[in-house]
């Protein structure tokens, strides 16, 4: 893989290396990202104002005028049998080099009217750039779409030599597609929109396609795996009748997908949780691992933060009296010898043991996946891996859990236990905040609840920087809530302190606590009913949604106010979409449209590829793609799958894909 083409040299692929083009292959697949239509050539007595368009004529005049502030401006007068035009360029000495009076030459661009002249500002010129639709290209400095244009241009049937469409021709036919070497040379030299849109589709479809087929085999690949161990069918009604509470239909449902791939004798589980916050997951993790125990094997359960496995740890004793749970952070160390039905809670610092519990290991449950990178997450998966289950509640909509998460069997918590009250949700304007705090004040008073207070954090991990925000807030929010107890914690609060603080709060001791996300995940305190979010336009919507999940889980009415100093229209309208809206769902669809992917879901996935042309909120798109696969798989079913998947250059994979 290596440029082939005549006239690109070592410079040359420097420039092209920064725009991640690699190879003749990695240039054919730099698509244009929008175009412009300059296919009407047209006299310049009849070209209109504010158009596109392209005119053929002579240089009557050239023009290189140096203006006072150092700045220049070059000028052409134009003409043709109809009359004059003018064409402007700014600060580009050079430009006038390539023109001598008396030339006919064609330019193209937007028409408007300047000192009562017809005048094309900064127009376009010569063959590969007039008289057509023309694309415009990712540039890098020194690497114009003029560059692409010209380079593509010339060279195309080289470029295309050795590409072979892989689908049967039968089926582009049938599903009314172009093939692959006329959509590659449309979308480059497009002949007019119709077959621009064409090529586009088609080549939408390979992006979703290569997903879809890389997931497929994924999914192929681990159903090749074997039970390490045959779990046997245990009563399990001891349990269910100590919830005190009965199973919704959702957990019941999901418990029965679970618990066959648990059951199953030749294939090992790999499976997704997904339920909105509070949809009461951790009783299926309960389940999962009391059937898991009940079998005389270990289960080891995987949470994000120390918080979160103190707190399973709690419930996991509560539920499972007579098996052993062992907690496992940075700090304690496992025992030498793990019983071998134990359920470990542990949190990613167990990577670092996992020698000593991966002989009887038979379940992995991680949960909160999105908190997760790739590496800790795949850091069992060797040939023989436990039975997987991932939990996480970030609801995903169907058109990624088909694409990128297609290679994990899904189980859905559609309805939430009981009718929680709905958390009431308002964006505060700046004016107001004063206002929002002295209420919050005199609820906490005279109703005894609590609060969270997020402060802002704008990177993903904590820095120094943001810590010393929060720390900065925090002495400013004691001087505003002088009658009020508050304490801070952030990712850097010792464990002991903060184990001290978090069970202060939870015996109400303390009345706001001031945090950075961290708090996000997880964490159930019934008897805060408020939490407030500064800088809320740094967070996606559906991270926002598992902030507000933070409260609204006793009997009270809760509140989640946002504070932001944005006033951008675009960022104000995303928050006040969850002043109407409580579905997880919803909300995850709605930030997909508004944001793209790369942003909604960069926490739950490292790596997420990201598509030059489809979209993943196209889920026709992706219906009829799965649709085209079913139907490749039906009628060639020797067709080998791998060679839908596009290489790194033509689908910027950014990273690995999900195990
Ligand atoms: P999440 O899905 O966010 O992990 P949890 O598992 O923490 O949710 O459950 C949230 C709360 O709902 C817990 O207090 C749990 O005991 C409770 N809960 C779970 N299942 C039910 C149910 N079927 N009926 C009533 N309450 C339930
Ligand atoms: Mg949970």
């Amino acid at each position: 893989m290596s440029f082939t083409l005549p006239g690109i040299g070592p410079k040359t692929i420097v420039k092209l290396e920064k725009l991640n083009i690699k190879s003749d292959l990695g240039l054919l697949y730099h698509f244009p990202y929008r175009y412009l239509d300059f296919s009407k050539s047209i006299k310049i007595s009849q070209a209109p104002l504010e158009q596109n368009v392209t005119i053929n004529g002579q240089i009557q005049s050239i023009n290189n005028l140096f203006l006072r502030n150092g700045k220049s401006l070059q000028k052409i007068v134009l003409t043709d049998s109809t009359g004059s035009i003018d064409l402007i360029w700014f600060n580009q000495p050079y430009l006038t080099k390539n023109f001598q009076q008396g030339q006919v030459w064609a330019f193209a661009g937007t028409t408007s009217l300047y000192h009562g002249h017809k005048t094309i500002f900064s127009p376009e010129y010569g063959q590969f750039n007039t008289g057509k639709i023309i694309p415009i290209y990712p540039e890098t400095k020194g690497l114009t779409s003029r560059w692409f244009r010209k380079t593509i241009s010339l060279h195309l049937n080289l470029l295309l030599k050795n590409i072979i469409d892989p689908l049967p021709p039968k089926l582009l036919s049938q599903n009314s597609l172009l093939n692959l070497n006329n959509a590659l040379k449309e979308i480059h030299l497009p002949q007019n929109q119709s077959s621009l849109n064409k090529a586009r589709y088609r080549l939408a479809f390979d992006e979703i396609n290569s997903l879809l087929a890389l997931s497929h085999l994924q999914k192929k690949s681990w159903e090749t795996f074997s039970p390490k161990f045959i779990l046997k069918n245990y009563s399990i009604s001891k349990l269910i009748n100590y919830f005190p509470f009965e199973l919704t239909d959702s957990q019941k449902k999901a418990w029965q997908e679970i618990k066959a791939d648990l059951l199953s004798k030749n294939k090992v589980m790999n499976r997704l949780l997904c339920g909105d916050v509070a949809s009461g997951k951790t009783v299926l993790a309960l389940l999962s691992a009391y059937l898991t125990s009940q079998n005389q094997k270990q289960s080891l359960i995987l949470a994000p933060t120390e918080i979160l496995a103190r707190q399973h740890f709690a419930t996991f004793k509560h539920y499972l009296k007579d098996i052993p749970i062992i907690l496992l952070t940075a700090k304690n160390y496992l025992p030498k010898t793990i019983p071998k039905n134990a359920v470990i809670i542990a949190t990613h610092a167990a990577i670092f043991q996992k020698e000593k519990f991966t002989d009887n290991l038979a379940l992995l449950i991680i949960d909160e996946q999105h908190k997760f990178g790739v590496n800790q997450r795949s850091f069992l998966n060797s040939t023989h891996p436990p039975h997987t289950l991932t939990m996480t509640a970030t609801p995903i909509p169907r058109s990624i859990s088909l694409t990128i998460f297609g290679n994990l069997d899904l189980s859905t918590l559609k309805n939430l236990p009981k009718k929680r009250l709905q958390v009431k949700t308002f964006l505060v304007p700046q004016n107001k905040i004063f206002n929002c705090y002295h209420w919050l004040s005199t609820d906490i008073k005279k109703n005894k609840t609590q609060a969270f207070i997020v402060c802002p954090f704008i990177e993903e991990s904590e820095t120094a920087i943001t810590i010393k925000s929060a720390k900065k807030e925090f002495e400013l929010l004691k001087q505003i809530f002088p009658d009020l107890k508050l304490e801070l914690i952030h990712g850097k609060t010792k464990t002991e302190t903060r184990n001290e603080i978090l069970t202060k709060f939870k015996n109400n001791k303390i009345n706001i606590l001031v945090t950075t996300p961290i708090i996000e995940v997880g964490i159930d305190f019934p008897n805060a009913t408020t939490i407030v979010i500064q800088s809320a336009e740094h967070f996606g919507l559906s991270q926002l949604h598992q902030l507000r999940g933070r409260v609204g889980r006793g009997a009270l009415q809760s509140y989640c106010y946002f504070f932001t100093e944005n006033t951008n229209k675009g960022a104000i309208e995303r928050l006040k979409y969850l002043e109407k809206t409580i579905d997880g769902f919803k909300i995850a669809e709605f930030d997909l449209k508004t944001r793209g992917p790369g942003e909604t879901f960069s926490t739950l996935q490292h790596g997420f590829p990201s598509l030059k042309i489809a979209s993943f909120s196209d889920v026709k798109l992706i219906e009829s793609c799965q649709l085209f696969i079913q139907q490749l798989q039906q009628n060639y079913p020797n067709f080998d799958l791998k060679k839908l998947i596009l290489n790194q250059n033509s689908l910027s994979l950014t990273g690995k894909h999900l195990n």
